[in-house]
Order: structure tokens, then sequence, then C-alpha cells
């Protein structure tokens, strides 16, 4: 007998074992099934070399025996490998559940030839059907095709299995499930024409190997530095969900402010806090929750973490305890720290309809303004769901598909004219399931999302196409509100002098609107595109100017034609401070030569007031709401 295949082979195995014991590589459903699985692998292999090995030191009875045992052992172990092996695969992929353990069909046709295969052997002392050891020699038996009929039905059920959730596992883990195979059946065939070379499990050993190394990940799922599961992970567990239709329930906590914390505390601080966040987490949930009940924390990054449990051992109270826990004063030696948390629940598959919405909701739940507390999401409505921006992107798309955006004026009155000469183009969104969707929430999340390009698209497509219409009653420019995103597009300036040509609009027919706050952020470029639209004519406004780090200073070294002051400290007018503040404001302003236009008037008191002071023109519900075009246009014709 040639057994020093199965001494490298017990090596190997050994060594694999002990390293996923050093680096803890037992953690979890999936790896500790793998942990079973090598092993089996290397229990089989032992016994092996039992009913193999020579021991010529012992007497001849008690080599009999061992040889009789270890082929015993060998058999009953071996039978095992290949189920063990799909069952690993089966949560690898996170199908088992739907595919095996949930329909009873399946499951009788994957147990019954394991149980069959067992019984052969378990009878065999009495039938030696499989096996017998004559004069100490291992003979086959009659019945040894038996196992690899078996072995075989597991090869087929694994290539069946894998075809039908092909996409549940990535290439690399489906091409090393299947380089088993390869590696074993060869070492079969070859050990069945030369019975004295044992080279199946060096052959398994082979493939547990490629395994490890190419299925075995840790580092794609644990987040050492925070100590906790990754996005990757996360993104697993959900389409694993999905896959085997189990019912999962989702915790996702949002750090708010985690951009700012980030930025005044440093990375490492900032891993440090997180850590502390994902200890606690964990420790929210297990005073309602048994050890005994797996839970898995992810941390998903920018302030974003998430637990996740089997529905059925969830509680009521769970959102609410991980909240408390989270809550708590930080205490460290340097800093005391009280931080503002969302926790938000949502329950799969029934909250959602596929992992891809699932991540979606994540995306807008980080972007979204909810207040600091807890909520569940499914008792929310579907409009509180749009304010608070939850699946905005879907119902974005969905106007740019089906063209349902609209175009409204909002008449300016000029005081110096004492009639309305302009008007701001302003976009409007009404989706026929959910209703109204404010431009003041689906903006900022079409510039996140990048849809902010075809939506300005076709804002000044139509604005373009209509100033025609509204030139003979005395409109001399239209305002058009521009996303910062849109000016850092290189091919902005083009695109403007392209469409003016082609809509016949004289450049001094529309004026460019951008916020303070982007002028704030994008310093170069926005000032690069600025000067070049200038160049070609075109004027530029200061959109909600008060809202930010007003910098006059900053804004006068751009070409800016007007400041529009922001509505909220209109509005603020009631106040004594206020108001002089604001009255020093159009002053300086005024002094430096660009005009004013006053945002969201909406009494006559107010109005006065500010003409008084000198502001150019007037905006507000006072005057006039934004309408469509053709009330817009029935509007000049009554008070042109
Ligand atoms: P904004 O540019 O500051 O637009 C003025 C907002 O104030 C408009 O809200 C307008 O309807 C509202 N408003 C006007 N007068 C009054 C008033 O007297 N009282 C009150 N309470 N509100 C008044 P709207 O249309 O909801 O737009 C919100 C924001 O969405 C805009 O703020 C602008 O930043 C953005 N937006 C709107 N249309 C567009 C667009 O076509 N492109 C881009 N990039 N952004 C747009
Ligand atoms: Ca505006
Ligand atoms: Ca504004």
């Amino acid at each position: 007998m040639v057994y020093q295949y199965d001494i490298c082979s017990f090596l190997i195995l050994a060594l694999m074992l002990v390293s996923i014991f050093i680096r803890k590589l037992y953690v979890g459903k999936v790896h500790r099934m793998f942990t079973v699985f090598v092993i089996v692998v290397l229990a089989t292999t032992i016994a092996d070399m039992f009913s193999s090995a020579p021991l010529d030191a012992l007497s001849e009875q008690a080599q009999r025996a061992m040889r009789e045992a270890g082929t015993y052992f060998f058999f009953i172990l071996h039978s095992s490998i290949l189920p063990c092996y799909l069952i690993f695969m089966g949560l690898e992929a996170g199908t088992l559940y739907k595919f095996i353990a949930k329909k009873r069909i399946n499951k009788i046709i994957f147990c019954a030839p394991y149980l069959i295969g067992l019984a052969c052997v378990l009878t065999n002392p009495w039938t030696h059907a499989i096996f017998s050891i004559v004069n100490g020699e291992y003979q086959r038996g009659d019945y040894i095709i038996i196992t690899y009929i078996i072995g075989g039905f597991y090869t087929l059920f694994s290539f069946y299995y894998l075809k039908r959730y092909h996409g549940a596992l990535d290439r690399r883990s489906i091409i090393a499930f299947v380089s088993i195979y390869p590696y074993t059946i060869l070492a079969v065939v070859l050990q069945y024409i030369y019975p004295n070379h044992l080279l199946e499990m060096f052959s398994y050993s082979i493939a547990v190997m490629t395994i490890m190394m190419f299925v075995i990940r840790p580092e794609e799922t644990l987040n050492t530095s925070v100590g906790a599961k990754t996005m990757i992970a996360f993104r697993r567990e959900i389409q694993h969900t999905y896959l085997s239709e189990r019912d999962l329930t989702v915790f996702i906590i949002k750090v708010k402010g985690d951009a700012a914390l980030l930025k005044l505390y440093g990375i490492n601080m900032h891993d440090a806090i997180m850590r502390e966040l994902v200890v606690r987490t964990a420790a929210g949930v297990r005073k309602l929750i048994p050890i005994s009940t797996p839970i898995n924390v992810f941390y998903l990054n920018y302030g974003l973490l998430a637990v996740s449990l089997d529905s059925r051992s969830s509680d009521d109270m769970l959102a609410e305890a991980i909240y408390d826990s989270l809550c708590e004063k930080i205490h460290t030696e340097k800093y005391d720290l009280s931080l503002e948390f969302a926790v938000c629940e949502i329950s799969l598959p029934g909250d959602m309809k596929a992992a891809e919405d699932v991540f979606r909701f994540i995306d807008t739940f980080e972007k979204s303004s909810v207040e600091s507390g807890e909520f569940i999401y499914r008792d929310l409505t579907q409009q509180q769901k749009i304010e608070l921006c939850f699946d905005i992107d879907r119902y974005i798309r969905k106007a740019i598909d089906n063209r349902s955006f609209q175009m409204y004026y909002q008449p300016i009155y000029s005081v110096k004219d004492n009639k309305f000469v302009t008007a701001e183009a302003l976009i409007r969104l009404r989706d026929d399931e959910v209703g109204f969707i404010s431009p003041a929430d689906f903006i900022p999340a079409a510039e996140k999302s990048g849809a902010i390009y075809e939506i300005g698209d076709f804002v000044i497509d139509s604005v373009f196409g209509f100033i025609r219409k509204a030139q003979p009653y005395g409109v001399e420019y239209i305002e058009i509100n521009i996303s910062a995103m849109q000016c850092m597009n290189d091919s902005f300036v083009d695109e403007v002098k392209n469409k003016l040509a082609h809509f016949g609009v004289s450049n001094k027919a529309v004026n460019f609107e951008l916020t303070e706050s982007a002028s704030d952020i994008l310093d170069d470029v926005l000032r690069r595109t600025v000067s070049q639209l200038h160049a070609e004519g075109i004027e530029f406004s200061i959109d909600d100017y008060g809202t930010g780090y007003s910098n006059l200073h900053r804004i006068m070294s751009q070409p800016i034609k007007i400041i529009k002051i922001d509505r909220s400290l209109i509005n603020a007018m009631s106040n004594d401070k206020t108001r002089s503040v604001l009255a020093d404001t159009i002053r300086m302003i005024k002094s430096i030569g660009i005009e004013i236009v006053a945002e969201g008037v909406e009494t006559e008191e107010t109005a006065q007031w500010l003409i008084d002071k000198g502001c150019d023109f007037i905006q507000g519900y006072y005057y006039a709401k934004p309408m469509p075009e053709n009330e817009y246009l029935e509007f000049l014709k009554q008070t042109s």
C-alpha cells in the first residue's frame, strides 16, 4: 500500500485546521460548516491511514482489528464528505434553507442516498457487502458500487445546485467549488485501477485547500478596525435572505453628523468611536435577545451600522433597546461625547421587494434628514416615506422615463419697472402614485444620484423653448436654477451655447441662479464655468443668500449681477435685530453695485418695507405663486 499520500493529506488538513482555529475562522454558520467539513475530511484521512498503514509492531490480531476498524470508519466518514460539502456550499450561497430545509421532497432526495449508503456500511460487519478484511488484506465487497453510485449522485446534485443558483455565488467561488470534482474523480478512477495507491484523500485535501484560498475570505467580511462585519458581508446577508426566502429583521443605525465627526476627530478616533458603537449595539440587542440566538452586527461605513437577526427571534422593543444603549454618553480619558442616532427597523422580505431595494433604501436613509430617535419603516405612510427621501431615486427615474416633470414660473416684480419683467423657473414633479414631490426633496437626491444632469437638460430645454412666448409681454429674462453639479460638468458651457443657438434664444434672456452654498464648496471649477458663461453674455444670481457663510468678498470676485436674499431672512423680519441686519445687508449689497431680489415675500407690509430699503425685485406669494406656462402667460397678459 502506498499510504504516503495520506500522510501528506493529513499534514495539509491538520495545518488548515490549526489555521482555522488560530484565525478564528470558525465564527458564523458558514465558516462553522466549513470547519466541520475539514474535520470530516481529516478524520476520513486518519481512518484511511489506519486501514492501510504497516503496523508491524502490533500482533497480527491487533493489526487485523485496526485494519477492520480503520476501514469501517473510513467508509462511514467518507460517505459524509460530499453531503457536508453540499451543505457548506448551500450555506455559502445562502440558498440551502430555501432549497433543502424548506421543501420536504428535496430534503428526502438529499438525505436518502446518504442514509442508504450509511446503512450499507453500518451493516457491513454482517453482510460484507461493501468490503471485507481477509487475512489482513482489504477486499472490495460485491456491492461497493453502491458507494460510487451515491458519490456520483451527490456530484450531479451539486452541479444541478450550482446551475440552479448560479447567481448566488461569485465566479471565484463557483470555480473553487467545482474544482473539487476533476481532482477527486481522477483520484477515484486511478485508485479504482490501482487500489494500492490511496490518492483519493489527497485529492480531497487539495480541494479543501482550494476552497480555503478562494472561498473563505474573512478579510472581505470582517472589518477588524471597528470589530464588525463589512458592507460586503451585509450585501451577502441580504441577498441570501431573498434567495432563501427566510424572514430577517434588520436594524439600520445612522450616526448623525458622521462626516463632521470624521473631520473633527480624525480617522483613528472615528474608528474608536465606531468600535464603541458596535459594542453598544450588540449590548443593546443582548438586553432582550438571548446569547444563543445568532445576530450579526455590520459596519456599513459613513456612520451606518446594521444588525440582523432571524425575525422569529426578534423583539418589538429591540429598536428602542438599541437606541437607548447607543445614546448613553461616550466617556474616554480625553472627551465626553453625546451622539445622536436614528434607528430604523425593517422586516425582510416583507418591507421591500428585492435585495436591491434594501441597498437603495440604506443609501437614501443615509442621505435623509430623519429625526433622531427610532422608527419602524412599515408604519410610515407612502407620503412620509417620500418626505424622508426613501425611494426617491425610483420616482425620479420614473419621472425621467415618463417625462412627467413640468416647469412652473413664479413672476418676479420689478420695483423700477413696476411690473413683472422676469420670473423664476421652478421644476415640478407629480407622481401618479404618490402625488406631488417637492424639488427641495428630489433635487438634492438627484444631485447625489447623478440624475440631476438629465433633469438639468429638461429644465434648460423647456425654459429655452418657452422664453419666446413670454417675451412679447415684456419679460426680459427668466431665472433658471442651476445645480453646482451641472457646472462641474466640463461640457456644460458648450451645451448651453448650443442650446441657445438651437432655440434661437438671446443670452440676455436667461439668468442662472447658483446657490450660495455651492459657490462655497466648488470655488475653482465653478469660477471657471461662471466666467466662461459670463463671457458668453450670461448673467448669474446668487441664490439663498444668507443661509450659508455669506462672504461678500468672494461674491464680489465673481461676475455676479444679482443676489437673492433667502426666504428665511425675510421671514424673520418681525424680529427687530433681523430687521436691522437685513437693512444693513441690503445697503451693503447695493453699495457694490449688485442688484437684489427679496424672496418669499408674503405680505404687503414686507414688500413695502423691502421696497423702501431699496430692493430691486420682489418675489413671493404676495404677488404670485409659481404657475404653469399657460397661467403665467395669462398672468402676464393681465399685468403688462
Ligand atoms: P429656491 O431656488 O430658493 O426657490 C424658491 C422656492 O421658494 C420655491 O420652492 C418657491 O415655490 C418658494 N416660494 C416662492 N415664494 C414663496 C413665498 O412667498 N412663500 C413661501 N413659503 N415659499 C415661496 P420650490 O419650487 O419648492 O423649490 C424649492 C427649491 O428646489 C428651490 O429653491 C431650488 O433650490 C430647487 N429647485 C426648484 N426648481 C429647480 C430647478 O429647475 N433646478 C434646480 N437645480 N433646482 C430647482
Ligand atoms: Ca432659486
Ligand atoms: Ca432661493
